[in-house]
């Protein structure tokens, strides 16, 4: 085992290329670059100018099928490798990842339209995740406990499902891919990844690395195309045992049906509508700062942004005034000097515009934004205004839908009580925030909110890839990604009983 790691070293010391974008973003199927089986492509837009970057292969069932025969195959031999040795790979395509950096971080923001500054962020938190999940290889904790009879031992190990179809949104691309390849190929399962198709540059480049890396063939595949077209397929293909999802609850919930009708496992990770509360008591300018990163850094495009922000009567003016002159100075672009880049593509653009247009149709305020930006530097991209509603109320539509975008909104709050109850009063229950002295205030904002993520004076968003991330509700199923959590994903357990004197029994 330790000459393929070795092996691997070697390739990798060979000379990978992810800086040139192909003109065909090929499927990576069985160790091969290769078109989609019926030739199709489709374009990719570049969201920052709307012009075309190259094309995609647009796959179907019949490059599904033939990924996940290669998996199949591929899959026993690599659940039979040692965990320590997974993890081995898993760390060389970490290392790569890292050596390439600058690469990998050129394609999210060219796919992206994101900074470069930003787009190096995600790389490096996507490195790191490889190599806190690849540290896993030598742990992989099982149980040993007692038996109730002697001479008998009692344990539990982890063991793979077979074969993981993994999807993911287009928002933090190369993150994305990470937090899901590499817990499901440590746990000893072969992965299919169906990349978002706003983003299938980092996608491609990750695969072209875990091959490098020595992760042999057929154990990961990426497969690129549209979500009814190439992902539906890898939901109702009978040879996936189990499906990892990151996107829409529109989609997770048709997932958790099909793949339910089977009996397949479902790892979901759904929308959020996150409140972030400021109270009477609250540093403001400090809950200013969190408020405009969490309702606006990435555009918006986090399942975990603030896009409800609750704030008490006491300080609601101050606040609100404080936040929207902060808002009207924040620059929109692609620069490293920017705070935010374009939305991912033309049809969320409309949309979310159009929910403000219908929320400001029945009353709301906005008070900065609301629109498209054009003009120099604009035309042509997928840019959105910093926008921030008020007098919207908690039931209307907008209220209870995720945007996805650079738009958040306004709530007055009494007090605490009110304040809660609001929070707590969503669809979703994914990340909340709290902006408070009083560690009273705090600790019982903790226990009540009903959330997988609290945070105390600080943003909705910032997870680590050591600590557990998802939520309640319609914000999942109940898994947790990243985090040692994750390997609960994608392993099942084993319970052992050995007798290891019968005759003594
Ligand atoms: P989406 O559901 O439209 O698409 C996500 C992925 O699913 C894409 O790869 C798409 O091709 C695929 N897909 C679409 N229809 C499918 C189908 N019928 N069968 C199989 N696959 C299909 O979501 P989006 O708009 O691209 O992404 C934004 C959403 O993702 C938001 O709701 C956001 O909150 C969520 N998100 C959640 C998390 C989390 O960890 N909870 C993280 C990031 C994004």
């Amino acid at each position: 085992m330790t000459t393929n790691v070795i092996a691997a070293g070697r390739r990798a010391a060979g000379n990978v290329d992810v800086t040139a974008i192909p003109s065909v973003v090929p499927n990576q199927i069985g160790g091969a670059e290769t078109p989609a089986a019926d030739g199709r492509t489709f374009s990719k837009i570049d969201p920052a100018t709307g012009r075309v970057i190259c094309e995609v292969a647009r796959s179907t069932r019949r490059d599904v099928d033939a990924a996940v025969e290669v998996a199949r195959t591929a899959q026993p031999a690599w659940a039979a490798m040692t965990v320590v040795t997974r993890g081995d790979i898993l760390r060389q395509i970490a290392m790569l990842m890292r050596e390439h950096r600058a690469a990998i971080a050129d394609l999210v923001a060219k796919e992206t339209g994101k900074s470069r500054k930003d787009a190096l962020g995600e790389t490096d938190a996507a490195i790191e995740m490889g190599f806190f999940v690849a540290g896993e290889g030598r742990r992989f904790y099982g149980q040993t406990t007692t038996s109730a009879v002697p001479n008998k031992s009692a344990m539990v190990v982890r063991q793979p499902l077979g074969v993981a179809g993994l999807i993911i949104a287009a928002n933090t691309p190369i993150a994305n891919v990470a937090w899901k390849a590499f817990p499901a190929l440590l746990c000893g399962n072969a992965a299919i990844m169906k990349a978002a198709e706003d983003t299938p540059l980092s996608a491609w480049a990750f695969g072209v690395l875990a091959r490098e890396a020595g992760v042999p063939e057929g154990v990961y595949t990426t497969i690129h195309g549209f979500g009814e077209e190439a992902g539906a397929p890898l939901v109702e293909h009978p040879g996936v045992a189990i499906v990892s999802f990151t996107g829409s609850c529109e989609v997770g919930r048709w997932i958790a049906e099909t793949a339910g009708r089977r009996l397949a496992k479902t790892c979901l990770e759904l929308g959020g509508k996150n409140p972030l509360i400021v109270c009477d008591d609250a540093d403001v300018q400090n809950a200013v700062t969190w408020t405009l990163g969490s309702a606006f850094s990435n555009a918006g495009q986090r399942c975990a942004a603030g896009s409800r922000i609750l704030v008490f009567d006491a300080v609601y003016d101050r606040f609100r005034d404080m936040l929207v002159e902060a808002t009207k100075r924040l620059k929109v672009g692609t620069g490293d000097t920017d705070d935010y880049g374009p939305v991912i593509n033309e049809g969320q653009m409309t949309n979310m515009l159009a929910s403000v247009d219908r929320a400001r149709a029945s009353g709301a305020v906005v008070l900065t934004g609301g629109q498209r930006l054009t003009g120099a530097g604009y035309d042509g991209g997928y840019f959105v205004a910093p926008t921030i509603l008020e007098h919207v109320g908690p039931n209307d539509e907008i209220s209870r839908s995720e945007l996805f975008g650079p738009i958040t909104i306004l709530y007055r709050v009494r007090d605490f009580e009110e304040a809660i109850a609001l929070a707590n009063d969503s669809p979703f229950g994914l990340t909340a925030s709290i902006h408070t002295q009083n560690l009273n205030r705090a600790m019982t904002f903790i226990t009540r909110i009903q959330s997988g993520v609290a945070v105390v004076n600080g943003g909705t968003y910032g997870s680590e890839p050591h600590m557990p991330f998802g939520g309640l509700r319609q914000s999942g199923n109940g898994w947790r990604e990243a985090g040692t959590q994750a390997l609960d994903v994608y392993s099942d357990l084993k319970t052992i009983y050995i007798n290891h004197n019968p005759g003594a029994i």
